[in-house]
């Protein structure tokens, strides 16, 4: 019988190619999301297939699964600003009793649990590029507080389970991440950008551009994730492409990709928006023998091809996510 692996955030972005990813090397998967963030398009050519079996669950909730479970891949959590701006609570919770509830689950099940955590731990970087030894430039009590400081308690609690219960954990800190099945209304650059070059806008930069991100194709991440899972490395290591590019820069590059004839807007930048971000990949490549394969100029083309295949419909819906009823549970 093969293992089993659960995959928090199953229907979001990179929750979804990894429930690819661990059917095509025959898991037995089980993906759980409360669709808050996620969409059920992501997943939905998984629900007719054999190893796939899929629950509908808010994490932060008493985690109730009768059969084993080997592993456990948690990657649910509101993962874009303006997402965490609008469900500041959930980001929280997800990050703090949701990790809670899912170590306890690996701990009674015996099961290896990799953390999905991110470049945000850094915060707007003093050093540069990041290492994971670099400690972080963070406010707790700004706008992007609620993801950075869930997702540093996530690491904190990761850690303690590891050193006080001997459970087998692995933390990713993931940095910008790219492909099909982002939520094109989600507020991140990459989407916004296609999107606004697909209906013909402006492309609007914050700030004046000058601030870099460095962006790693999916594929190449979900490799990330696999080698570490099944690696012997339990403390924090940074996943993604040192590739870094100015947000300006990128603009016009999407313009090019793209044929979009429109102009850049200057918009103001986000309260807290790192001025630079790089991740520094010499442990990923010393201990998983790991790095990105995929130059952005493929990646992005083929993540334009996505956006384009999608109906008329989402391209003009504002932002088509309603938190309205998960607001009301806070
Ligand atoms: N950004 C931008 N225009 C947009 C959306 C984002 O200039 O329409 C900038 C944003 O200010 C940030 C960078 O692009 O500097 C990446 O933003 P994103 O929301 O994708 O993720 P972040 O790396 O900030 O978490």
């Amino acid at each position: 019988m093969s293992k089993t692996v659960l995959i928090t955030g199953a229907a979001g972005f990179l929750g979804s190619h990894l429930c690819d990813r661990f059917l095509r090397e025959d898991y037995q998967v089980i993906g759980m999301d409360n669709f808050i963030t996620g969409a059920k398009d992501n997943i939905q050519h998984l629900f007719d297939h054999p190893n796939f079996k899929f629950i509908e669950h808010d994490i932060t909730n008493h985690i109730n699964i009768s059969q084993n479970i080997h592993y456990i891949l948690h990657f649910a959590s509101p993962a874009s600003p303006i997402d965490y701006l609008k469900i500041p609570i959930q980001t929280l919770k997800v990050g703090s009793l949701g990790t809670h509830n899912l170590l306890g689950l690996a701990k009674a099940k015996n099961a290896r649990i990799l953390i999905a955590s991110t470049s945000e731990v850094y915060g707007d970087p003093l050093v540069h590029p990041q290492s994971e030894d670099y400690l972080g430039n963070v406010n707790a009590i700004g706008p992007r507080g609620v993801y950075d400081e869930a997702k540093r308690f996530q690491e904190a609690l990761t850690m303690a389970y590891h050193r006080f219960h001997g459970l087998e954990t692995r933390i990713a800190r993931i940095f910008n991440t790219y492909g099909p099945r982002m939520r094109l209304n989600d507020g991140r650059v990459i989407p916004a950008f296609m999107g606004q070059a697909l209906r013909g806008e402006d492309l609007t930069v914050f700030g004046d551009g000058s601030q870099t991100r460095s962006f790693c194709f999916v594929e190449d991440l979900v490799q990330g994730i696999y080698k570490l899972l099944f690696s012997d490395y339990h403390l924090p290591i940074n996943l993604g492409n040192p590739d870094e590019v100015s947000i300006l820069d990128f603009a016009q590059e999407i313009r090019a990709l793209t044929n979009s004839p429109n102009k850049i807007q200057f918009k103001p930048l986000p309260k807290d928006d790192p001025l630079q971000r790089q991740p520094d990949i010499s442990l990923a490549k010393k201990i998983l023998n790991w790095e990105p394969k995929i130059q952005r100029q493929k990646g992005m083309q083929i993540t334009f091809e996505y956006f384009k295949s999608l109906p008329n419909t989402k391209l003009f819906e504002v932002d088509h996510k309603d938190f309205s009823k998960h607001n009301k549970r806070q």
